[in-house]
């Protein structure tokens, strides 16, 4: 047989459609993704001929023209097609809040509460008790509240929109004072100065990269007067000036600046803030609620944060708080009243499945010991080296149980914190070192990235390393299963 005999023998795709198993799957599947996986897989014949050197085709397999073989193929391909883009990854790398992979996985009750409310209608927006209108900012402001002193809370998408709807309503036109040492890039987009700009307020810089001290900021303070008078001809370059709007101190999230260094207080700057008559917004990031100081994390808290009399404070939802993605702003009433009107604030509201899932996450707050069993990523920042090493132990006796031929070793390593919080924090962890006979480190990696759940894990110094802090529940036997 010729190219073009070949060509005339592949079958119809409706006689593929008549296939039992194809007429089967219609009711269920719906007849357009069964035709259009039945054309893929007719494309992917007709291509593979028409590929096909002029001399090979006698030898072209004439079995691949059968339709139960066809129909076959094209259920397989509906699979294919019916197969999520967003699905669940194992992480095997030991950063507990792995930006890639999702950051904070959620705790069991916040899933829960997301399906009981998401499945159904809810009191998202409705009084119950009074039998009226209600406010979707009222769900969680008062817990907000009572879990860290705040007066009032409002929740939006994340924490760049948080910055950007506080920036908006306290320094649109206005001119707002932060420390050349904490103009921070986040990633991507989220810069201080760009965010800035983007709210309309002026961003005025003091102090140096490593030495801020709060006389600094007292200095750069404009009264409306001042602004109005101020003549730009005095300055050299002939900028304007404008009237302060807040004073703002952003946590150096992601980078530490060490050696010759001073920066002003939270503290400091309160006083400032009371002295000038001028708001005090803190950019927090991570959204750490309780004192972990215990295990190695040096870093503010917002009770803490708050008790020192601050006006504004916003922090992640899903960094150390280890809720959903959201960004939360607390602090004084009559600020966060503003921003509720802030024709922003509906741009940027969440919706039911984010309150949800935050609302669950801070119950366990109530309580510090809940909140470091039930939080997966307080939990794993606070669990021992003992324990990693013990975990690590018993996923190498379950690994060599599937595979006794796996070459294992349980090894220390240094567990992260990640998503761009306390970088300098480094975690007492252990892993399992795999070396499979006759593979590289590259290919038993490769291997575990194509596992049905995929398991990403990291190679250091020619081993493949499963660092065990980051297995949740459950995973440990799932990466076994992964040697079969
Ligand atoms: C992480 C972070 C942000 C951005 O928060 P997202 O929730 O990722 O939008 C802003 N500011 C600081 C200081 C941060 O650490």
């Amino acid at each position: 047989m010729n190219k073009k005999e070949l060509l005339r023998g592949i079958p119809k795709i409706d006689d593929v459609l008549q296939q039992e198993p194809l007429v089967f799957v219609a009711e269920e599947k719906g007849q357009v993704a069964i035709t259009s996986a039945a054309r893929a897989v007719i494309d992917t014949l007709r291509s593979d001929i028409l590929s096909l050197k002029d001399e090979d085709a006698a030898g072209f397999d004439k079995a691949r023209f059968d339709l139960s073989d066809l129909a076959e193929k094209t259920l397989r391909k509906i699979e294919e097609d019916e197969c999520n883009n967003l699905y669940p990854v194992i992480n095997a790398t030991g950063t507990i809040l792995h930006t890639n992979l999702g950051r904070a996985p959620l705790c069991k009750d916040a899933v829960d509460n997301v399906a009981a409310v998401a499945l159904g209608y809810s009191d998202l927006e409705y009084n119950v008790a009074a039998g009226k209108r209600g406010s979707r900012h009222d769900i969680v402001s008062n817990l907000i509240a009572e879990l860290t002193g705040a007066e009032d809370a409002m929740v939006v998408n994340n924490n760049a929109a948080a910055t950007m709807i506080v920036l908006a309503t306290l320094g649109a036109g206005k001119e707002i004072v932060v420390s050349r040492s904490e103009l921070v890039e986040i990633g991507g987009a989220f810069r201080i100065p760009d965010i800035m700009e983007q709210s309309g307020a002026y961003l005025q810089e003091v102090g140096c990269s490593n030495k801020t001290k709060a006389s600094d900021y007292e200095n750069a303070i404009m009264t409306r007067e001042q602004a109005e008078d101020y003549d730009p001809d005095w300055n050299r370059r002939g900028m304007m000036r404008f009237e302060t709007g807040a004073l703002m101190k952003v946590h150096k999230s992601n980078y530490d600046i060490v050696g010759f260094t001073e920066e002003a207080s939270l503290e400091d700057l309160v006083k400032l803030g009371k002295k000038h008559d001028l708001p005090v917004i803190f950019d927090m990031g991570n959204g750490l609620m309780l004192d972990m100081s215990e295990f190695g994390l040096d870093e503010p808290n917002v009770p803490m944060s708050l008790a020192t009399g601050i006006d504004v404070i916003l922090f992640s939802g899903d960094k150390l708080l280890g809720g959903p993605q959201a960004g939360i702003i607390c602090g004084k009433k009559k600020y966060i009243k503003a921003m509720k009107k802030h024709p922003l604030a509906r741009a940027m509201r969440v919706d039911k499945m984010t309150f949800a899932a935050l609302e669950a996450t801070l119950r366990k707050y109530k309580d510090r010991k809940i909140a470091l069993r039930d939080i997966p990523v307080l939990n794993m920042i606070s669990a021992s080296a003992e324990e990693m090493k013990e975990k690590a132990e018993k996923l190498a006796s379950m690994m060599l149980e599937i595979d006794p031929e796996l070459e294992l070793n349980v090894v220390e390593v240094e567990d992260q914190i990640g998503g761009g919080s306390a970088p300098m924090v480094r975690l007492d962890g252990y892993a399992v070192a795999v070396r499979e006979a006759g593979k590289s480190a590259q290919a038993t990696e490769r291997k575990l990235r194509k596992n049905d759940i995929p398991i990403i894990a990291r190679i250091s110094e020619d081993q493949l390393l499963i660092s065990v802090r980051t297995l949740l529940d459950g995973e440990l036997e799932k990466v076994a299963a992964a040697f079969k």
